[in-house]
């Protein structure tokens, strides 16, 4: 592969750092929706790629046009002209190619300017697809045209770009072309990996690798360019991932202090302790990951492992027992939940479990306590409950030994550091019922230790579920009654609207308010995340107690809530959720030996959503319905990615490239041990400004 230098472009055009606007073809408009979408300068550009490559190279006789194509074909355009529609009032151009062979009609939708701009008697090249018309005839539908210059070849491989904030396709194939000049300028990109590297794995020069994509030779296959495995598009999937790496690894070697203040005492009296808290016998894959958790605090560094479990699994009650020991050491312990309800609801679980031998403390934002604060702080109180917010504020442990983070899979290496700054290092249990894979855990978190319970607690009935269209809530209601008058609580889950706590309450009160008097005399509570922290309280206790005997709620139940004599869950609008989401709202019944009964009520469907609710139905298994959930939607939703602010790829795919996370990995503890040397210079200058800023982040708090 060899990159032409093109002089002339090279004396006038911009450089790889010229601001995005004055690349010609851009200006101050486009440019600034470019910058605000991180592409800054004209280099940046150059890492936009095309999303597919339109073959313009085997041109065809007018007259061989007999299937849907796409085609490319030669000739003069005759008869332009702008048709209206007489029901839309939509102007279409109309054209016919006239080749050799004949004649084919030509169509573009929406596109009048292209009558006045369209040439009689000038030849064209037409790229596009073929449709049938009336009369057995075929007809080219909105096919790109370029005008052809005496003796021209043939057009090659042609890139098609992904629009990027409102620039089209068209405006991005000019600009872009229009700087590839500049891969063959020496050191306007420059190469990030060492040369060694890059033989290990055969993987071309960072220049020539954006080359090859932008403007493919003549020869090259459509299927090696659609390819993950060309070695061009192996060399920025690597590039991309391994900068990740190097990230995370500096991070650790900058911020981790190796070894932690504190010691745990693990003796045959420790162990008492905790057998005396336990309210069952632990499954074998309770005790395994106990084991596993246990001999990390005997270790001088801090622990990080997450602790990945279904639903239901069972990991509430490994927490307790790891911060029985941290308690019995001498040290403190902290539980943290994502939302207040849930650690309202883990402060009367762990109350009843360890409450009467220990003094535990529940810490909100919505609750200032400062008898319980200034209690922690001289370490009075033993385990503090709270949100995740609880290592964020100012609140003040005065040894604290054992962080728990309940239903979080984002808590990384950033976070941790966060914590040290602090000066606290306690060691740090995250639990999660979100399958992750390993490779994209360690993206995640850089170093972490992953332990499963892969078994549930005995005497689960398995969930029964239906999905059924919310034109039968009626008979599902009477059902519902019928099935309540023999005991049992049940759920009535309606979603967030448009992400909005308010118009979610209101849909809430509306919707809810019919369920609850069809359900009367059936005694009923509302539950919404706009509550104040002591009514949802109240309406907890009063649920858990079964006073209450239906729960009409939004999504606040969806993680952790466990009240074992729920038996049914009414699921609205439940084509509006996600299947992961689906599996945490579901996973709130079957918690008992009672046999329980999901419902799922939807409006109308698209046919992915009735996928999604079929596969719902089909399994309780969050693993493998996070696989199909990975087939329907890509990784980033499943993961609840997007809304996480996880890292997110611009070439890489952490499942699809599993390979190259791993080498990348490795490669990157090698290249942080001997980062000064000169070699590394390039990589330097693209990684340390990006960890700068994650460690401004954290000074920043
Ligand atoms: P999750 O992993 O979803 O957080 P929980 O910790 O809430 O699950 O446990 C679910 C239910 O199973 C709780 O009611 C808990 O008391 C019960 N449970 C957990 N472990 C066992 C066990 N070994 N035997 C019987 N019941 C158990
Ligand atoms: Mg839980």
């Amino acid at each position: 592969m060899r990159v032409e230098p093109d002089a002339a472009a090279a004396a006038s055009g911009p450089r790889a750092d010229t601001p995005v606007r004055f690349v010609r073809g851009v200006g101050p408009q486009r440019g600034a929706a470019l910058a605000a979408a991180g592409i800054e300068t004209a280099g940046d550009l150059l890492f936009h790629l095309p999303g597919r490559y339109d073959d313009w190279r085997h041109e065809q006789p007018a007259s061989a046009v007999r299937s849907e194509g796409p085609w490319t074909l030669r000739g003069e355009l005759r008869d332009v002209r702008v048709v209206r529609t007489r029901r839309r009032g939509l102007a279409l151009v109309r054209a016919v190619l006239c080749d050799e062979s004949g004649g084919i009609p030509v169509i573009w939708f929406n596109q009048p300017y292209l009558a006045n701009r369209i040439e009689a008697g000038t030849t064209y090249r037409l790229h596009g697809p073929a449709r049938p018309s009336e009369g057995g005839r075929w007809e080219l539908i909105n096919p790109t045209l370029r005008p052809v210059a005496e003796g021209e070849p043939p057009r090659g491989l042609v890139p098609v770009y992904p629009p990027l904030r409102g620039v089209g396709p068209a405006t991005l194939a000019k600009v872009i072309g229009g700087l590839l000049p500049l891969l063959a300028q020496p050191g306007e990109i420059p190469e990030p990996l060492p040369a060694a590297l890059r033989a290990r794995y055969g993987l071309p020069p960072l220049a020539e690798a954006l080359h090859w994509l932008h403007q493919p030779p003549y020869e090259a296959g459509l299927e090696e360019l659609a390819s993950r495995h060309s070695p061009a598009r192996s060399r920025l999937v690597y590039g991309e991932l391994l900068e990740l790496q190097l990230e995370l690894a500096l991070l650790r070697l900058r911020g981790a202090e190796e070894r932690k203040p504190h010691r745990y005492r693990i003796d045959d009296e420790v162990r008492a302790a905790a057998r005396a808290a336990l309210p069952f016998r632990l499954t074998g894959a309770q005790k395994r990951v106990l084991r596993e958790i246990v001999t990390d605090l005997a270790r001088p560094e801090p622990m990080l492992r997450l602790l990945q479990g279904d639903v239901g699994s069972g990991k509430t009650i490994v927490a307790a027992l790891a911060l029985v020991v941290a308690v019995e050491s001498g040290l403190q312990g902290a539980f943290m939940a994502p939302t207040e309800l849930l650690a309202e609801q883990h402060f009367a679980n762990l109350s009843r479990l360890l409450g009467n031998r220990y003094r535990l403390a529940l810490l909100s934002s919505s609750r200032r306590d400062p008898e319980s604060r200034a209690a922690l702080s001289r370490g009075e109180v033993q385990i503090a409950v709270g949100t995740h917010a609880l290592l964020q504020e100012r609140i003040d442990f005065r040894d604290l030994g054992l962080a728990v983070i309940d239903e979080q899979h984002r808590f990384g290496v950033e976070q941790r550091l966060q914590l040290q700054r602090k000066g606290a290092r306690p060691d740090l249990l995250v639990m999660t019922a979100t399958p992750i894979p390993r490779s994209l855990a360690l993206t995640i978190y850089g170093d972490l230790e992953i332990s499963c319970l892969d078994e549930l607690p005995p005497g689960r009935t398995p969930i029964a579920t239906e999905v059924l269209p919310a034109s039968e809530r009626r008979q599902v209601y009477r059902r519902l009654r019928q099935e309540l008058s023999g005991g049992g609580q049940a759920y009535l889950v309606f979603p967030l609207i448009e992400g909005s706590e308010s118009i979610s309450a209101e849909a809430v009160a509306e919707l809810g308010s019919q369920a609850r008097e069809y359900l009367a005399p059936l005694p009923s509570a509302v539950l919404h995340g706009r509550l104040g922290a002591d009514e949802r309280e109240r309406v907890m206790r009063e649920f858990a107690s079964g006073r209450v005997r239906v729960l009409v709620a939004t999504t606040v139940i969806e993680v952790g809530v466990d009240v074992p004599e729920a038996t049914w869950m009414v699921i609205e609008s439940a084509e509006r959720f996600g299947l992961a989401q689906l599996h945490q709202l579901r996973g709130r019944i079957g918690r008992g030996p009672r046999p329980s009964r999901c419902i799922a009520l939807h409006g109308r469907l698209t046919e992915a959503g009735r996928r999604r609710l079929e596969i719902f139905a089909s399994s309780q298994d969050g693993f493998r319905l996070a696989e199909a959930d990975l087939e329907l939607r890509g990784p980033g939703d499943v993961l609840g990615w997007r809304q996480s602010g996880l890292p997110s790829f611009r070439f890489a795919h952490p499942l699809l490239d599993q390979a190259w996370l791993e080498r990348a990995r490795t490669d990157a503890a090698e290249l942080a041990g001997r980062w000064a040397e000169p070699e590394l210079e390039p990589l330097r200058a693209r990684v340390e400004p990006r960890l700068a800023q994650r460690l401004g982040r954290l000074a920043g708090g």
